[in-house]
């Protein structure tokens, strides 16, 4: 409980620190001009976006026309993008915004995939974003759940409402040491859709922070259509 209480205090005192002090480079600490926002513009020149050359279903690379994330998993979901490949900055954009406390990254994040959603008319029709939820424990140990952050800012960069359907229910082990099969069987019955259904007869773009073999977009999606939605894409900041 302790525990708890300092993780959340140690959220709390990041979040105020990432307001009052002097904007900076959050990976290489180089001091900000007043128009930029969370890196200088030499750390955000190596940011490499997902433009061309993708599997339409899924969103990942393909090699040589063939898609191999689709061949391995069947997915629910409609279509999936993501935004930026995951890696420098992204990577420690993203560790400083998930173990660091540091919310700014998530604004960050929000801006570039509001620009990459106007190269994706496949989501044009999709008036609803839902967000991954965390489970309650973990959301209180960090004080936020990012891909919430990420998801309420991109709603309201591109007019879309927000909505917050789904419930983590089971406490999963982290996905980041699992296998592609260890993942889906680790979150097996870990979301349901909140009563008092919110999804009947809707359009949802579902948002997270990192694709890596697609299973908790995946899982979540076939909740939400259980729950009666007509259809679910997955729309991520960064791709791994
Ligand atoms: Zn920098
Ligand atoms: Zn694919």
């Amino acid at each position: 409980m302790a525990n708890v209480f300092l993780k959340r205090l140690k959220a709390i005192l990041m979040a105020g620190i990432d307001i009052l002090i002097p904007p900076a480079c959050l990976v290489c600490h180089t001091r900000l001009g007043a128009a930029q926002k969370s890196l200088c513009p030499q750390c955000e020149s190596q940011i490499s976006f997902v433009k061309e050359n993708f599997c339409y279903k899924c969103g990942s690379e393909l090699t040589e026309g063939y898609c191999e994330t689709c061949h391995q998993t069947e997915f629910k979901f409609e279509l999936s993008r993501s935004s930026m490949h995951y890696q420098t900055p992204l990577t420690e954009l993203m560790h400083l915004l998930k173990y660091s406390g540091y919310r700014s990254p998530a604004a960050f994040m929000a801006e570039k995939m509001a620009e990459s959603l106007k190269e994706y008319p496949e989501f044009e029709d999709y008036p609803y974003i839902t967000a991954v939820p965390l489970h309650r424990v973990r959301r209180r140990e960090r004080g936020y759940n990012q891909s919430e952050l990420i998801a309420k800012k991109l709603a309201k960069l591109c007019g879309k409402t927000y909505i917050r359907p789904v419930l983590r229910s089971r406490y999963t082990l982290s996905q980041t040491t699992l296998h592609r099969t260890e993942r889906l069987s680790n979150l097996a019955g870990a979301f349901r859709v909140r009563r008092g259904n919110q999804v009947q007869g809707k359009k949802l773009i579902l948002v997270d922070d990192v694709f890596t073999t697609g299973s908790t977009l995946n899982e979540i999606s076939g909740e939400l259509y259980k729950a009666g939605a007509v259809s679910v894409a997955g729309f991520t900041a960064t791709r791994a």
